[in-house]
């Protein structure tokens, strides 16, 4: 089934997704040149592209395109591949080239944008009874994502994904269905495991119904104490919780999780304050919290879309204001167009300090900025000066090695790094801490 026809999206009547075939038709509202039109086509050739009709009607502004953030969320653009393998691409498509050429060059540069970093396809994946439960992630004891096969699209794709290898069929991440029993069998043998975290894509992609068969047998386990669930469907598509044939359901699903005792938390991707403006939102916000289920924000700053004090104060601002709780700033992760889309360490901590500054203390819930890197949820708490050496100030908020957890460590300071493997101990060390070493290594 392509992602483009998915059951649960059709059944919305308003729902319309745009695929790269659209793009030229969508640009048709915008200046641009036939060269920077072929750009486009060409990075939509390797990165996955998707929007829906509310993007395009209701976030973009197109009288700000092409610098307006939402435009900049969905839609390609030609900085996001290396120069080289761009004119490849467009030279490509402007010779006609065939689609076996095409899709083989496009499968070459992909494989050189690092599409699986920090080994997250197999360093988290636990085994039961000998058998790998793909599909499943334990990074951390008392947590365990669960990545539902119907979930792993979502009703457009960010421009910066992390996952966007599986949105171009380069990654197998899938759970079949009738894992769900194994699902629960793994959990039941693993006490310590107090918190999932259903996600994607986006689970909220699938319908109620296909929703309930994965939280169900979850509130059979008296030891699952939250549930979470990952979603851009507030910001991408909130009729999910208003008007969808299902909504209704959907609503029904969060009340019987929290009558059962547990904390459900919906973690809710949100880029940019213009992803609250319209009335719809809110509506569905407002549904959502009437249900006892908490909402938590959470998002990547990225270049060129969110990289401002303003923009980060205004969303943690509003989201406080909706009665959501800010949650983490991401730094963007080592993979595809990061070489665009990242922000340096040091211009990023930088951003949120001015950013946590100007919010009430309600919205200082906000951790960040955080990477997920290999050995945990590393946050830059900031810059100083120890023992006359500049050094970032670092701490782990989460840990494969639960003794590594927030204990302060130093790294030299380094103005251009963006990702944990840029780092080098501070004072000459060979390690950041005792059992937490120079771990990664970046593959380009
Ligand atoms: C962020 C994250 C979690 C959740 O961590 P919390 O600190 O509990 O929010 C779980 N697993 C992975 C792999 C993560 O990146
Ligand atoms: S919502 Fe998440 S998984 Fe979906 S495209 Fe955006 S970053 Fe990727």
């Amino acid at each position: 089934m392509s992602p483009a026809h998915h059951p649960a999206l059709e059944a919305s009547p308003r729902f319309r997704a745009f695929t790269p075939r659209d793009l030229d038709g969508l640009l048709r509202r915008v200046f641009l040149s036939a060269d920077e039109r072929l750009a486009l086509r060409a990075v939509s050739s390797v990165l996955p592209f998707r929007t829906n009709s509310y993007v395009v009607d209701e976030l973009i502004d197109w009288s700000a395109v092409p610098d307006d953030p939402i435009f900049r969320l969905t839609f390609p653009q030609a900085g996001m591949l290396p120069e080289p393998d761009l004119k490849q691409m467009a030279d490509l498509l402007s010779q006609e080239a065939s689609k076996a050429e095409v899709l083989r060059t496009a499968h070459e540069i992909r494989m050189r944008l690092n599409p699986h970093p920090s080994g997250q396809l197999d360093a988290n994946v636990p085994v039961h009874e000998g058998e790998r439960l793909e599909g499943l992630q334990h990074k951390y004891p008392e947590t365990v994502l669960v990545f539902p096969r119907q979930g792993q699209t979502c009703h457009a794709y960010c421009t910066y994904c992390f996952r966007w290898p599986q949105f171009v069929g380069e990654s197998e991440l899938r759970i079949a269905t009738d894992d769900i029993a194994t699902t629960s069998a793994y959990l039941r043998a693993h006490p310590e495991v107090t918190s999932t975290l259903i996600t994607g894509g986006d689970p909220l992609v699938m319908s109620t119904e296909v929703l309930s068969r994965y939280v169900d047998p979850l509130l059979e386990i008296d030891t699952i104490r939250s549930i979470r669930i990952g979603t851009k469907s507030l910001a991408f598509w909130p009729y999910r919780f208003t008007t969808d044939r299902d909504a209704d359901d959907l609503l029904r699903l969060f009340e019987k999780v929290v009558a059962s005792g547990r904390h459900l938390a919906l973690m809710a991707h949100f880029t940019h304050p213009q992803e609250l403006r319209p009335p719809v939102v809110r509506e569905a916000m407002r549904r959502v919290r009437s249900t006892g289920a908490v909402i938590r924000c959470q998002g990547p700053l990225v270049a060129g879309i969110n990289d401002s004090a303003e923009a980060w104060a205004e969303l943690w601002d509003e989201t406080t204001t909706l009665g959501a709780v800010p949650y983490y700033q991401f730094v963007e992760r080592d993979t595809g167009p990061q070489g665009y889309f990242g922000v340096p360490l040091a211009r990023g901590h930088q951003i949120f300090r001015d950013a946590y500054a100007r919010v009430s203390g309600l919205a200082r819930t906000v951790r960040g900025p955080v990477m997920s890197a290999m050995p945990g949820k590393v946050c830059v708490d900031g810059v100083a000066e120890v023992a006359g050496e500049k050094v970032f100030v670092l701490h782990l908020i989460q840990a494969r090695d639960p003794s590594l957890v927030d204990r302060p460590f130093f790294a030299a300071y380094d103005e251009t790094a963006t990702w944990f493997t840029d780092l080098k101990p501070a004072f000459g060390a060979s390690e950041f801490l005792p059992g937490l070493g120079y771990l990664e290594h970046r593959t380009r």
